[in-house]
């Protein structure tokens, strides 16, 4: 975004990537739809960036929502509103956005360079930056009047995000936040038989509940713990209380359309010769996976008392032990902190370079927010080398 700005003021611009084709994670996240932003109204939409509200809002202010639709409308995409208010091109795929795009650059006169590695060496030489590569043909260096990294997270490594720019910043003296998994999936100690049984199974239409967070949806049981959008949604807290307490137990309601009222008039009936899971079943409808997550977390005893039963569909603890690894979340925490960019997002210590993207120290939960912010913090950063190179 930040070349588009650029190319389209007249400023020759070369784009440098470690990967041998462009875009890998947007065109992972069009396997999905590709989510590009929400159509709320904008004091909701900017709320979603919580604790870095304040430093992203003036960036979605100068390129926000409605711009991101009309850029992708002047690339020949239209987008639509989905039943939940998210935005996603008609054709649900990134790869015709992404194609347009890169002719449009290409067309403004800017230059791609694929398998070319920036390894951590930039350094300011007269009046110029001097930024190293390793490519295919051994280290090439270039001269650059201004430098933006857009370097991405550190979540699915093998699409080119690894990180591993945190270690060569940090030794640069700026200062950035480690990266941590967000929207993530997280541990929980499945019984054996549990995790060999329900892998991959889904847990639809339930209420999950953690601190404030109390929110309907679905997600899906895996080998290791739970994962899916509903988890996703509350994981920055949860990530936060396993940080500050070593585990976080949240609770699942698993019939939210009936009052425990309801479910202990309809379980209180004669069960006769019926097996547990069976009575559960005729009486109340709850089956499979539902059932046997009581089985994991509600005291054998508890069973044959009507009132706990019902208490445990309505409110079933699940106890979290740790975030699913970086490499498995769909994007990262933390990252250059804004203390060290000015409103341009110009690092202050290294005149002349400029970061966006996931890399800045912000989160979001899923719903379009994350790319929204991506192509406006590219987009602010853009204008900043514009004035930059005016001085
Ligand atoms: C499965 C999945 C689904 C997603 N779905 C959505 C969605 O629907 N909606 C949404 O809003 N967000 C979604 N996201 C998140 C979104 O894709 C990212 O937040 C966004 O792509 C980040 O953009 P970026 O430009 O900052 O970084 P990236 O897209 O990660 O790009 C960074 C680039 O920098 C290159 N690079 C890294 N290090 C170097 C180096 N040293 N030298 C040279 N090049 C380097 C990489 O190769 C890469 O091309 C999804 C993410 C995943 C993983």
């Amino acid at each position: 975004m930040a070349a588009e700005v650029l190319s389209q003021h007249g400023v020759k611009v070369d784009v440098y990537d470690s990967m041998s084709s462009l875009g890998r994670k947007f065109l992972m996240a069009g396997k999905s739809g590709l989510n590009l932003t929400h159509s709320e109204p904008f004091e909701q939409f900017a709320a979603h960036y919580g604790k870095r509200r304040k430093q992203i809002e003036p960036i979605i202010k100068s390129f926000g929502p409605d711009d991101l639709r009309e850029w992708a409308r002047g690339l020949g995409v239209e987008t639509f509103v989905g039943t939940s208010g998210r935005v996603f091109p008609i054709g649900m795929k990134a790869s015709p956005l992404l194609r347009a795009w890169l002719k449009r650059l290409d067309e403004a006169g800017v230059n791609f360079h694929l398998r070319h590695k920036w390894n951590g060496t930039i350094a300011a030489e007269d009046s110029s930056l001097s930024v190293e590569f390793e490519t295919p043909d051994g280290i090439k260096t270039i001269k650059a009047d201004a430098v933006v990294l857009a370097l991405g997270g550190g979540s699915w490594a093998r699409l080119g995000s690894d990180g591993a720019w945190v270690h060569w910043l940090n030794q640069a003296g700026v200062k950035v936040e480690a990266l941590k998994p967000s929207n993530c999936g997280f541990d929980v100690t499945w019984s054996p038989h549990f995790r060999e049984r329900f892998d991959g199974q889904p847990l639809k239409s339930v209420v999950l509940s953690f601190g404030s967070f109390r929110q309907q949806g679905e997600f899906i049981v895996t080998k290791n713990g739970v994962q899916g959008s509903l988890v996703y949604a509350a994981s920055a807290s949860i990530r936060d209380e396993i940080e500050a307490k070593g585990k976080a137990v949240i609770t699942l309601d698993m019939s939210p359309d009936r009052s425990h009222e309801w479910l202990v008039e309809k379980l209180s009936k004669p069960r006769g010769s019926r097996s547990m899971a069976s009575h559960l079943e005729k009486t109340v409808g709850l089956k499979g996976v539902k059932v046997r997550l009581l089985h994991e977390f509600m005291p054998k005893e508890d069973f044959a008392n009507m009132e706990r039963l019902a208490s445990f569909i309505k409110q079933l603890p699940i106890p979290l032990i740790a975030p699913r690894p970086l490499d498995e979340a769909i994007s990262s925490a933390g990252g250059v902190t804004f203390e060290s960019l000015d409103e341009n997002l110009m690092i202050r210590e290294l005149p002349g370079i400029f970061c966006a993207g996931e890399m800045l120290d912000w989160e979001a939960p899923t719903g379009g927010y994350l790319l929204t912010a991506c192509f406006a913090s590219g987009y602010t950063a853009g204008l900043g080398v514009l004035k930059w190179l005016k001085k």
